[in-house]
């Protein structure tokens, strides 16, 4: 199958995602995670609409960009954020979904150029408390969107979340229960939240069902990745 039906077939079972939970039509964006796949897939997808895509690592994001940059496309970095790269992000991205330190977020602020809008923001959330996995805790959230808020050239926009990897399904859709409670009180708080970045190949159904509007897929539309990064 190619990269054309894949995104014909991801559409559609978001579109139906949507009308088993009683949603609005197109109230979920698709946002392609493009890492380890090259230009020319990218390219393939954006000629049949696709105009969203993720990236995790930095330098093969950076070619990617610089290689489509007639495309008119919208790069979210999803990946992990060290304070070398924050230069890089501020300047050619135009949403970052994984970020849960301050002083990370200051630096994109203050490194985003003043010709550009601000950097879309969504928090990534330790909803789980994992030790291992990034984000912010839930008690640490408010606090620290009461400090993004005031920053000058970031916009935050809403949540990220990367739940625990498990096969019990109503563990799944509690986690993400879980995660909408908060995105709805960041929202009651701010209005300019929108955005809930939830659910991936295996889980978008579920996460669509518990109130994700923004699904991050790669293996189903892509599908498999042989390599971690390209060369
Ligand atoms: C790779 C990745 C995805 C896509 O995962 P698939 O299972 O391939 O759909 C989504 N979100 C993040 C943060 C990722 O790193």
């Amino acid at each position: 199958m190619d990269a054309k039906k894949r995104l014909q077939n991801v559409l559609t079972n978001i579109r139906s995602a949507e009308k088993q939970a009683g949603r609005p039509e197109n109230d979920v964006a698709l946002l392609a995670v493009s890492k380890t796949w090259p230009a020319d897939v990218v390219k393939t997808l954006a000629e049949a609409g696709q105009r969203d895509f993720g990236e995790n690592y930095l330098q093969e994001a950076l070619t990617k960009i610089d290689l489509l940059g007639n495309e008119n496309l919208i790069w979210h970095f999803i990946g992990p954020i060290q304070s070398n790269k924050t230069q890089d992000i501020a300047h050619h991205f135009d949403w970052v979904h994984s970020v849960d330190r301050l002083k990370i977020i200051q630096r994109l602020s203050q490194q985003r150029p003043d010709a550009l809008p601000p950097l879309n923001v969504c928090l990534q959330v330790n909803i789980d408390q994992e030790p291992q996995k990034s984000g912010v805790t839930p008690e640490a959230l408010p606090a620290l969107a009461d400090a993004v808020i005031k920053l000058p050239k970031v916009a935050l926009r809403g949540l990220m979340v990367i739940p625990k990897v498990t096969p019990d399904e109503s563990e799944q859709r509690r986690t993400f229960a879980r995660t909408y409670q908060l995105y709805q009180s960041l929202q009651s708080r701010f209005k300019s939240i929108d955005t809930l970045s939830m659910g991936m190949s295996a889980d978008m159904t579920i996460a669509i069902a518990e109130g994700s509007n923004l699904v991050r897929v790669g293996t189903a539309l892509f599908g498999e990745r042989h390599t971690q990064q390209t060369p």
